[in-house]
């Protein structure tokens, strides 16, 4: 495909959403031809807002410490990170009460609330889970459930699952949005069954919240885990939000500065009162940067409203569905079948074609964005691929946002196509297991290079 005879077209969807940085980015290709980047990966790290990228410009003049100084900008700092607590809190619909702990991503916010459940807690998870989700637990009493292939399936496991588990506290892991198919998880269902048992629910939300509302009370869920790169604002920051006694009690996930209150010689030791949770998880100098990035992409979803956001994603999905299902020997792959409702998010191979070679000649030759492989979800990718009645042991991914247009999903289509029928134009060698066009002539930015 010459990228020179695409039709001009109207790239919008009838919602207007939020506009992202980068949308006009130019990308080379390996032909020499600049084409504008189609970032096909929202599922790994989604673009910034552009109003994200503008609510940091407007704290970096007062960028200070955070929480220790004296300072009119320490303070300013320090109210903004305190303040943005609380645009999280109501963004998942916490309860006043429930804490908000800031972390780097939603797999630092997992394994702290890994560290955090009492001492012979039993832990339920499902084996299609992300590896954030699905390797923090460990020991005798975590129960992995083999993923059934329908939600009604799922329920009725989880339940046969917590009525095995012993006596004690109970913690049920969900995953709200598979990472692989997009596929939404019944949720409020499987929580209602974790609360017959008494056990308490964390939601992993790092893959819905982009896409959907998260609302812990309606979920009736614990505890919500979210990574702000996925949400639109990529300034290293994440939370885990949810029930405050488990993490006032638990030992500090990182200790030093921040996380005490008092801290005394004693000559043979040192005594340390430790601060509650929140400050307790969050020792060292907080990335209120990131904080601030994450808050205001909260506040610019919801101000914008979700209807339109749904909407966009709604019309471009469909699109792109429909066109891969158009094109000869695509096999999509699902936990709960074809109907069930998703985020932007598709998984797929194509008989014949190497999935990573795919994602390299996509990049190289059409200016595409997309992930291939397992996606850190190997059971899931592995089981469903087998189901598919793939033989590869790796697929596709293509997931789409706010940062997606029509332009972008007919593009891959119409370059999958052509793969397909054509092979790729260039040629491509496996270079540190990836495959990489040959003798690449792509320059990378001036900035990089400097
Ligand atoms: N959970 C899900 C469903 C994910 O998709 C991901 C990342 O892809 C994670 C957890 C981990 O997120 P992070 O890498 O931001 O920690």
């Amino acid at each position: 495909m010459s990228l020179a005879v695409i039709p001009a077209q109207a790239t919008a969807t009838t919602a207007a959403v939020p506009a992202v940085v980068g949308a006009h980015t130019a990308v080379p290709l390996v032909t020499g031809e600049r084409v504008t980047y189609a970032n096909l990966d929202h599922a790994a790290s989604a673009p910034c807002l552009a109003a994200v990228r503008d609510a940091v410009d407007e704290l970096l003049p007062y960028y200070a410490s955070v929480h220790r100084g004296a300072g009119f900008a320490s303070q300013v700092c320090t109210k903004v990170y305190e303040q943005a607590r609380d645009v999280v809190r109501r963004f998942v619909g916490a309860h006043a009460s429930d804490v908000v702990v800031f972390t780097r991503n939603s797999t630092d916010a997992l394994n702290l609330l890994a560290r955090s459940v009492p001492r012979g807690t039993s832990v339920v998870t499902f084996d299609t889970d992300h590896h954030a989700a699905l390797l923090p637990w460990r020991g005798p009493r975590v129960t992995r459930i083999a993923t059934p292939d329908t939600p009604q399936g799922a329920i009725g496991a989880l339940a046969e699952a917590l009525r095995n588990t012993l006596e004690g506290a109970r913690l049920v892991v969900l995953t709200g949005a598979s990472n692989v198919t997009g596929e939404l998880w019944p949720v409020r269902e499987l929580a209602a069954v974790a609360r017959r048992f008494g056990a308490r629910i964390v939601l992993d939300a790092a893959q819905l919240a982009p896409h959907r509302p998260v609302d812990i009370q309606q979920l009736d869920v614990d505890y919500v885990v979210l990574s702000a790169h996925k949400l639109y604002a990529p300034y290293g920051s994440g939370a885990l939000v949810g029930r405050a006694d488990w993490l006032h009690q638990a030992e500090p996930y990182l200790v030093g500065g921040g996380a005490t209150k008092h801290v005394v010689d004693w000559g043979d030791h040192l005594g340390v009162g430790w601060a509650p949770a929140p400050e307790r998880h969050e020792a060292g100098s907080p990335n209120v940067v990131g904080v601030h990035a994450f808050a205001s992409a909260c506040q610019a979803i919801t101000q914008h409203g979700w209807d339109a956001v749904i909407a966009h994603e709604a019309e471009l999905f469909a699109r792109l569905r429909a066109g891969l299902k158009a094109i000869p020997g695509v096999r999509e792959l699902s936990i709960f079948g074809a109907g069930q409702d998703r985020v932007g998010v598709v998984s797929f191979t194509v008989d014949g074609q190497d999935p990573g070679l795919l994602a390299a000649a996509l990049s190289a030759e059409y200016g595409i964005g997309v992930r291939d492989g397992a996606f850190c979800a190997h059971i899931a990718t592995r089981r469903l691929l087998g189901q598919a009645g793939s033989d590869s042991d790796r697929a596709l991914r293509v997931s789409l946002g706010l940062g997606t247009n029509a332009e972008h999903v007919d593009r891959v289509l119409l370059a999958l196509r052509e793969l397909v029928e054509h092979g790729p134009g260039w040629k491509y060698e496996i270079v540190d297991g990836r495959w990489a066009p040959v003798n690449d002539p792509r320059p990378l930015p001036p900035f990089i290079n400097a």
